[in-house]
């Protein structure tokens, strides 16, 4: 009988972590359209960037399209769900114009920048929006005003070689998932060029990215690994793995499943940071949790850093419909 002793590990598990009040929400919207209209319930985009996440929801009757043109003729009186990250103003005009029923899951922090955007060009200021090309959620905020008026600014680089047409006229706001210190920097880069710059009335980094990337830096030093549970096109995650290495972490590894991790790389670690994106389930964590169990004699330390209370209404469509808890 060999006793093997398991090396001894402690984690470091964030607070906040996980979910957002944004992303709750989203999935609620498809869970109870579902419930109320029947399958098939379209949504356009990932509902939330997290193939778990939508993996339950196909399963459940959600079918998830690209585009508009993609739902057939014969489904069109059922709803399609547009995604947490905002649309251009394109996407509703082109449902009216097809005769779709739709519902709108838009973060309503993210609704918020749009509505900046908009006071900033009603005051005839050319909008900057710092974020990142391609992103679905850059494209919903450029799509918010005629083309032409907004800029896309990602980096320090792109803010001292941006050329506007009229400097003392520009207005900005953000992408809500951005690194708060890089964005910081960028900011400041444009205000030493454009000393008139009117920033949005709000700050447009969303809450749940400030806290996610507050308790990573309280974690991060010394861990020997930081690992945050999150998909590859996921924004917030992304950046929360920049702001680990960048507190102390000594490595930094975007997990989507338990699966994935590969052991003879990880090797004997004493110290792991914990943390999880904001489109990334807790049962994830819970699984990524047992799966050093299984290796190592872990304990678990808490690194909490704030208490979220927030919670988003749905639509009102979906209001009366009873969430029963499955
Ligand atoms: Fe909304 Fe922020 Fe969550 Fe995005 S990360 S869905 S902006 S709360």
């Amino acid at each position: 009988n060999i006793q093997v002793t398991k090396p001894a590990l402690s984690i470091r598990l964030c607070g906040p972590r996980g979910f957002c009040a944004g992303v709750d929400r989203a999935i609620q919207i498809v869970v109870l359209a579902l419930k109320q209209y029947g399958a098939p319930v379209y949504v356009r985009h990932e509902i939330v960037h997290n193939r778990y996440v939508v993996e339950g929801l196909e399963a459940k009757g959600a079918v998830f399209v690209e585009e508009l043109h993609e739902i057939p003729e014969e489904h069109r009186q059922q709803p399609v769900v547009f995604s947490a990250h905002g649309v251009p103003k394109s996407v509703p005009e082109d449902a009216q114009a097809r005769n779709l029923f739709y519902l709108d899951a838009t973060c309503p922090l993210v609704s918020k920048v749009h509505k900046q955007a908009m006071r900033h060009q009603r005051l005839g200021r050319h909008v900057v929006l710092i974020g990142h090309a391609g992103h679905p959620e850059v494209i919903g905020t450029m799509g918010q005003l005629p083309e032409g008026t907004v800029s896309l600014v990602d980096t320090i680089a792109d803010a001292e070689a941006y050329m506007p047409e009229d400097p003392d006229n520009l207005g900005y706001v953000t992408q809500t998932t951005l690194s708060v210190d890089d964005t910081a920097g960028v900011i400041a880069k444009l205000q030493e060029r454009f000393p008139n710059l009117t920033a949005p009335a709000a700050d447009s980094i969303c809450y749940a990215t400030t806290n996610r990337q507050e308790a990573v830096k309280e974690a991060a030093p010394g861990c020997d690994l930081f690992i945050v549970v999150g998909a590859p096109n996921s924004s917030n995650s992304k950046r929360l793995v920049e702001v680990a290495l960048r507190a102390g972490a000594k490595r930094s590894l975007l997990v989507q499943r338990a699966s994935e991790l590969n052991w003879d790389e990880i090797g004997n670690i004493r110290t792991l940071g914990l943390s999880a994106g904001a489109s990334a389930p807790e049962v994830i964590v819970d699984e990524i949790i047992a799966a050093f169990k299984e290796r190592f004699a872990a304990e678990i330390e808490l690194a909490i850093t704030a208490e979220e209370t927030e919670n988003f209404l749905v639509n009102r469509e979906l209001r009366s419909v009873p969430l029963t808890v499955e």
